[in-house]
C-alpha cells in the first residue's frame, strides 16, 4: 500500500524552518512549499527497509534512544533533509535515484551526521540572527525609500528611492553569503561524521561520494537552484575533492552491499515507480523483456493500477510462486481485489500479509477496512479489534479511524463512531469537521470517561491522546 497523505501535528513546525530557511536562501521555493505543504507518502516496505537503513547509523551515532523518525515525501527529485531534530525527511526520488543501498545509506549517514551535530538548531540560531538583522536593513531601507520619494516630489525624480532598493538588496546579500559560508562548515561536517559512521558500521562510504560526485558534475549543466538537494547541499568542487580524501581512505571503500539487501532495495525502487511514475515511464524501466522480480514487480503493479484486474492477479500470483512469504505481494494483491470493489476477496490475502508481518498497522488498518467493506455484520468484532490494535501503534493515519467509525456505526456505537470520525478528520487537517463531530462525540459520552477526554482533547484543538 502507498499511500499519499497530509502531514500533520509538528507539520506547521517545520514548514515556519523550511520557510524560513528558503526565505534566507531561495525566496520562489518557500512560496512553492507554503502553497503546496509537505505531503507524506506511507509504505510499510519502504519505511521498513528505510529504518533499517537507518538504525545502525543512529546506533554508532549515539541517537538511538532518540526514536528518530524516517518521513517519506511524495517528491520525486532528489532531496533529503533534517528538520526537527527527530525526523529525517526523504524524498521518494532519493531512493528512486539511488542505485545500490550503500548510495542512500551514504544520504543517510550524511543527514545523521547533521543531527548528531546539531546543526539544525544552530542553523535555527543563525537564521534568528539573520532575520534580526534582515529587519534592520529593511527599516533603513524604507526609511531611504520614504526619504526618495518625498525627494522625488520635490525634485521630481527617482533616484533616491533606487537607492533605498539597493540599500534592502546589499545587507541581505550580505546575510546570504554569511548563511551559506556557515551551511557549506556544517555540510563539510555532517560529511565527516558521515564517514565516520559509515566505518563504525563496516559500510562502504563510496555510496556517498558517488551520489555528492554526480550532484556536483550535474550542478555545473542544471539551471540553477532547479535541484532542491543542492539547494539544502552545497556541493562545491573542493568539498567533494576533499570527502574523496577521507573517504577513500575507509578500510570498507570496495565493500560491495549484500545481494539480498540490493534485491528488497531494487524491490522497493520498482514498486515506487509503478505507483508514483506513469505507466509508460514504468514500462521503459521495466521493459516485458526484463524478466527479474523487480521488473515483474512493478508490471503487476502497474497494471493493477493501471490495468485490468485479472492480468494484474495472475502476474502477482506468479510472484507469490517465486516468494511464498513475501508479505508485499499478498498486501498488493490484497489492496488490488479491495479497490476492485472485492473486499470479501482481499480478506485472505491481507491476513496472510498481516500474519507474516507481525506488526504492520498500515496493512491492518487495509484488512480492517475490507472486513468492513463486505458488509458483513459477522466481520464487524473483528473489524473493531483489529482497527483499534492499528490505530493505537499508528495514530497518525486517517485510514484506520475512517474505518473504524464505520464499524462502530454498524454496531450502533455512535458515540465511538463519532470520536473515530473526529479523529479521522482531524488527521485530515479538516478542524472545523472534527470539532463539529467531537462536540457531538461529547454528548454521547459520560463525562470525564476516556472518550469524553479524547473528544474534549479535539474540540480545543490540541492533539488527541491514544
Ligand atoms: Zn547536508
Amino acid at each position: 500500500m502507498l499511500l499519499q497523505i497530509v502531514l500533520r501535528k509538528k507539520a506547521s513546525a517545520l514548514t515556519a524552518l523550511v520557510t524560513a530557511a528558503a526565505i534566507a536562501l531561495t525566496p520562489f521555493s518557500a512560496a512553492h512549499a507554503q502553497a503546496k505543504g509537505p505531503p507524506v507518502l506511507r509504505d510499510t516496505e519502504t519505511e521498513q527497509l528505510l529504518r533499517e537503513y537507518t538504525r545502525p547509523i543512529l546506533r554508532v551515532a549515539g541517537l538511538e534512544k532518540h526514536n528518530i523518525q524516517m518521513v517519506i515525501i511524495n517528491d520525486g527529485s532528489f532531496n533529503a533533509f533534517v528538520a526537527d531534530g527527530r525526523r529525517i525527511f526523504v524524498n521518494y526520488g532519493a531512493i528512486l535515484q539511488s542505485e545500490t543501498p550503500n548510495q542512500i545509506i551514504g544520504v543517510l549517514a550524511h543527514e545523521t551526521g547533521h543531527l548528531a551535530g546539531g546543526h539544525l538548531s544552530k542553523l535555527r540560531e543563525q537564521l534568528a540572527a539573520a532575520q534580526t538583522q534582515m529587519i534592520i536593513a529593511m527599516l533603513l531601507g524604507v526609511g531611504a525609500i520614504a526619504a526618495g520619494s518625498t525627494q522625488r516630489s520635490s525634485a521630481g525624480n527617482n533616484g533616491l528611492a533606487n537607492a533605498g532598493a539597493a540599500a534592502i538588496a546589499a545587507p541581505q546579500e550580505v546575510i546570504r553569503r554569511t548563511l551559506l559560508s556557515y551551511q557549506r562548515q556544517q555540510e563539510e561536517n555532517a560529511d565527516r561524521a558521515g564517514v565516520k559512521f559509515l566505518s563504525a558500521t563496516q559500510q562502504s562510504p563510496k555510496g556517498m561520494y558517488e551520489t555528492f560526485k554526480r550532484f556536483t558534475s550535474e550542478s555545473l549543466f542544471a539551471a540553477r537552484g532547479a535541484d532542491p538537494y543542492l539547494q539544502s547541499h552545497p556541493m562545491p568542487a573542493e568539498r567533494v575533492a576533499a570527502l574523496q580524501e577521507f573517504a577513500s581512505s575507509s578500510p570498507f571503500w570496495n565493500k560491495k552491499d549484500d545481494p539480498a539487501l540490493q534485491l528488497r532495495h531494487d524491490m522497493v525502487r520498482a514498486k515506487i515507480s509503478a505507483f508514483m511514475e506513469r505507466p509508460e515511464t514504468v514500462y521503459r524501466r521495466y521493459p516485458l523483456s526484463n524478466d527479474s522480480l523487480p521488473a515483474r514487480y512493478a508490471r503487476a503493479i502497474s497494471t493493477y493500477l493501471h490495468g485490468d484486474l485479472r492480468s494484474a492477479l495472475t502476474q502477482i500470483d506468479a510472484l507469490i510462486q517465486v516468494q511464498p512469504n513475501n508479505p508485499y505481494f499478498y498486501e498488493v494483491r490484497g489492496q488490488a481485489l479491495l479497490e476492485s470493489g472485492k473486499p470479501a476477496e482481499a480478506i485472505p490475502a491481507l491476513r496472510k500479509a498481516a500474519q507474516l508481518l507481525n506488526n504492520s498497522p498500515l496493512i491492518e488498518m487495509l484488512l480492517g477496512q475490507a472486513l468492513v467493506g463486505t458488509d458483513n455484520k459477522a466481520y464487524t468484532d473483528d473489524a473493531v479489534r483489529i482497527l483499534r490494535a492499528a490505530v493505537a501503534r499508528e495514530p497518525e493515519a486517517a485510514l484506520g479511524y475512517t474505518q473504524l467509525a464505520m464499524a462502530y456505526g454498524r454496531k450502533g456505537e455512535y458515540a465511538e463512531a463519532d470520536l473515530a470520525s473526529a479523529q479521522a478528520a482531524y488527521l485530515r487537517g479538516d478542524n472545523k469537521t472534527a470539532r463539529e463531530l467531537a462536540t457531538r462525540a461529547k454528548t454521547r459520552f459520560a463525562v470525564g470517561t476516556p472518550g469524553w477526554v479524547k473528544a474534549d482533547d479535539i474540540v480545543a484543538a490540541k492533539p488527541p491522546r491514544n
